[in-house]
């Protein structure tokens, strides 16, 4: 899972940066705010005054707790659409596993016999019809 972060960029420096871009002369600036001022301060262009100035997305990170783990292969799967796992499993099954192993994550039996069925040609189809019901 992709998260996009609406974070400062140097938190451990105790008062938050906030970045922004100027719409009028495009440099770009970071304000010093804390988040109690955050949204009723007006943030103005250091460079030219102007207040037409639009925030920037502070950075990019992939969540790297558990649950999220396990939510980045369905977000996956969803991309590459159940219909393609039909296609070509043994493809998304690799990619599964290559995938699971780059995060050293522990993704459980469960996990490991899907990769393997999916290996090993089966479909979604298949799955579903053999996995037993969570109880
Ligand atoms: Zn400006």
């Amino acid at each position: 899972m992709i998260i996009i972060e609406n974070l400062p960029i140097q938190p451990e420096a105790g008062v938050p940066a906030y970045e922004y871009i100027c719409d009028k002369c495009h440099q770009s600036f970071s304000l010093h705010i804390s988040y109690a001022q955050y949204g009723h301060v007006a943030a103005a262009c250091p460079h030219c005054g102007s207040e037409k100035v639009t925030r920037r997305i502070g950075k990019v990170r992939v969540s790297r707790s558990d649950d999220s783990r396990m939510q980045q292969f369905t977000d996956l799967a969803d991309e590459r659409k159940m219909e393609d796992i039909d296609k070509n499993p043994a493809e998304i099954g690799r990619m599964m596993r290559q995938m699971s192993q780059e995060s050293g994550a522990e993704m459980g039996e469960e996990f490991n016999e899907v990769v393997d069925r999916l290996e090993h040609g089966q479909t979604s189809a298949d799955l579903e019809n053999d996995l037993p019901d969570p109880e």
